[in-house]
Order: C-alpha cells, then sequence, then structure tokens
C-alpha cells in the first residue's frame, strides 16, 4: 500500500483532475498522436516550435491519472525550452522513469519517478513522452508504447 500511496502523489491526482495545456493549438507546427494499447490511453500532442524554441505545447486525449499527469507536468516543463532542451529532458525522464534514478534537477517531474517499480504504469507515464520526442523529429506516425 505504501508503494501506491507513493504512486499516486497529490500533485499526480491534481494534474489528473486539472490537467494543464489540456488544449488544441489550431496552427501547430507538429503534431502526433500515440497509443498504448495495454491500458488504453490515447494522446494526441501539438507543437509550436518557432526558430527551435518550443513557444507553445499541448495535448488532448484519454486515459489514466499516471498518462494524464504525466503529460501535463510535461508540457508545463517543454513549454518554452530549446528543442535541445526538450530532447535534454526527455533523456533525463527516460532514465529516470526506467531506473527511478534521478540526473540532475527533475523539478516536478520527480513526483513521477516511483512510477518505475510499476512496469505497467511505465508505458502510460512515457506515451506523451514518446509522443513529443516523435512530433520534434516530424515522424507523425502513431507512436505505440508496444
Ligand atoms: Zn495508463
Amino acid at each position: 500500500m505504501d508503494d501506491l500511496r507513493e504512486l499516486y502523489q497529490q500533485l499526480i491526482l491534481d494534474h489528473n483532475q486539472h490537467p494543464q495545456n489540456f488544449r488544441v493549438i489550431e496552427d501547430a507546427t507538429d503534431t502526433a498522436s500515440g497509443h498504448n494499447p495495454l491500458c488504453g490511453d490515447e494522446i494526441t500532442l501539438y507543437l509550436y516550435v518557432e526558430n527551435e524554441e518550443v513557444k507553445d505545447v499541448s495535448f488532448q486525449g484519454s486515459g489514466c491519472a499516471i498518462s494524464k499527469a504525466s503529460a501535463s507536468i510535461m508540457t508545463t516543463i517543454i513549454k518554452g525550452k530549446t528543442v535541445k532542451e526538450a530532447e535534454g529532458i526527455f533523456d533525463q525522464f527516460h532514465i529516470m522513469i526506467t531506473t527511478g534514478e534521478t540526473t540532475g534537477d527533475m523539478g516536478k517531474l520527480a513526483v513521477l519517478a516511483g512510477v518505475h517499480k510499476f512496469p505497467v504504469r511505465v508505458k502510460c507515464a512515457v506515451l506523451s513522452w514518446h509522443t513529443m520526442n516523435n512530433a520534434l523529429h516530424g515522424h507523425n506516425e502513431l507512436t505505440t508504447t508496444e
């Protein structure tokens, strides 16, 4: 039970209930969709990139608390970063979510560190990140966690 309580921290519950940047960017420069068949999480990610900087980022979709909170927290962190910085954060997040190791200052993302103990939930947490990474690199095909 302790582990589960650690997993569903208040910040995760808050982001699930009130997701940030949960909207469509009409003039998005990049979009990508992702699907996690294991849990049923669906996400469409919108990016507005100008001069190698993520000026705006948003998402739509439905899914479990972890997938939604992860996407919501991601948008708040990626917004305003350069594409290079966003890629670096993606790498850091990927290490943390698969090993529980945090490298550098993870900020709000640290609340998701406990997810690595639940392999099924890892797929929920990484979905939005892989989708974002694919959108950044112009891969518009459906991202799947399988
Ligand atoms: Zn899920």
